[in-house]
């Protein structure tokens, strides 16, 4: 199905259908399947011949969602699992062993900085943290044994954009792989895999659902690479359940409307706001002022749905932004059809010393806008009350 469209690939890849040829697709809650005979069980199990097995690392729901994915994503194959965590980490847990170094983003999501430090670290894999702007810097940090280069594009909250084909380019060269966290831009607006990555994450529970329903995660690439991930899967057991596996499915159908529409309401709000004599600063890769602006422009459709922006007055002007707003919904959470609104400072990065802060560029007068498909009028109306 590679030569069709994404718009039709979203509404049409991955389907399986019963006997019963249902138009929507079913969901399979089950945990196990049944054998005709003790012949085709054996062969299930060797791997002699394909089918469901056990709901641990095979059901037709998870399936579908797997293949509409990966048809989006242009990757060989997907797996999926119950979190975007559960994927980054079974990434790691696949591809590594003890002795293995990663280079990661330093603006990568709060949890995946923890994972990698103090989980990953116990394990004896070795991280370093560099920018994600400053390609030099994940050159020195190679090192003979470094075996993965990890990032996210745009990365929150400030939106920095890392040049993806870049980075493919330093992690070959060193004999490394490329992940990428295509989280804030969903394939719809970016296919990290056609730039040079050679793994692709999601966190499905973010705009693959956009109705911010369930969580989910996946991780895409190369047919052989993601063996030993799937392997982990089967073995380990973070497995996405049928359920979220079918919402995210139907999710997916609307995800190219909805980034478009996020984007949409994301660059007039952002315009609007550097207007705003309140505010000093508007961080948003769509607009010609953001530092990143060109790369951004080469590598995604659009400029996506987060704006970030920072108020003359600090944390106090911040705040009577966020609790002036009457349909904004006040959460650290994103990817919802439903605006958020965030202020990173004393939530998502308000574990960071002062200095940490101030060395990640997040300043007390930050806030995130993860923009949704309200009208964008009622937007700006309700930022509006509390931009004094
Ligand atoms: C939310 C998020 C994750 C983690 O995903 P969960 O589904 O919450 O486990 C990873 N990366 C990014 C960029 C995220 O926003």
């Amino acid at each position: 199905m590679t030569a069709l469209h994404p718009e039709t690939l979203a509404v049409r890849a991955g389907t399986l259908r019963t006997e019963i040829q249902e138009h929507s697709e079913a969901l399979f809650l089950t945990s196990s399947f049944v054998f005709k005979s003790a012949a085709e069980a054996a062969a299930r199990f060797s791997g002699a011949e394909p089918g469901n097995i056990y709901a641990r690392f095979t059901n037709p729901s998870v399936t579908m969602f797997e293949q509409r994915l990966a048809a989006l994503e242009g990757a060989e194959r997907c797996v999926a699992f119950a979190s975007g965590m559960a994927a980054i980490l079974a990434t790691v847990m696949g591809l590594m062993k003890a002795g293995e170094h990663v280079i990661a983003s330093r603006a990568i999501f709060g949890s995946t900085v923890q994972l990698f430090s103090n989980v990953l670290g116990k394990f004896g894999v070795e991280t370093t943290f560099v920018s994600p702007t400053d390609t030099a810097e994940w050159r020195a940090a190679l090192r003979p044994n470094t075996r993965l280069l990890f990032v996210e594009s745009p990365s929150n909250p400030l939106t920095e954009i890392s040049d993806i084909r870049a980075l493919a380019d330093i992690a070959h060269g060193a004999g490394a792989l490329l992940a990428v966290d295509n989280c804030f831009c969903s394939p719809a607006l970016q296919r990290p895999l056609a730039l040079g990555a050679d793994i692709v994450i999601h966190s499905a529970t973010k705009y693959l659902d956009g109705q911010g329903r369930v969580l989910g995660g996946a991780v895409l690439g190369g047919r052989e690479l993601l063996e030993p991930v799937f392997t982990f899967l089967r073995t380990a057991g973070p497995t996405l359940s049928a359920f979220n596996a079918w919402v995210l499915f139907k999710g997916l159908e609307t995800l190219d409307l909805r980034m478009r529409a996020h984007s949409a309401n994301a660059v007039e709000l952002a315009i609007w706001l550097e207007k705003q004599p309140a505010v000093s600063r508007v961080l948003y890769p769509g607009l010609a002022s953001h530092p990143q602006h060109e790369l951004a422009m080469r590598q995604q459709a659009t400029g996506g749905g987060i704006v970030a922006f920072e108020l003359a007055g600090g944390r106090e002007a911040a705040w009577r932004v966020i609790d002036g707003t009457r349909i904004m919904s006040i959460t650290a959470n994103l990817g919802d059809t439903r605006t958020t609104i965030t202020h990173p400072a004393t939530t998502t990065h308000g574990r960071l010393t002062p200095e940490q802060r101030a060395a990640a560029g997040i300043g007390d007068g930050l806030v995130r806008i993860a923009v949704g498909l309200e009208h964008v009028a009622d937007l700006k109306a309700d930022l509006a009350a509390g931009l004094v």
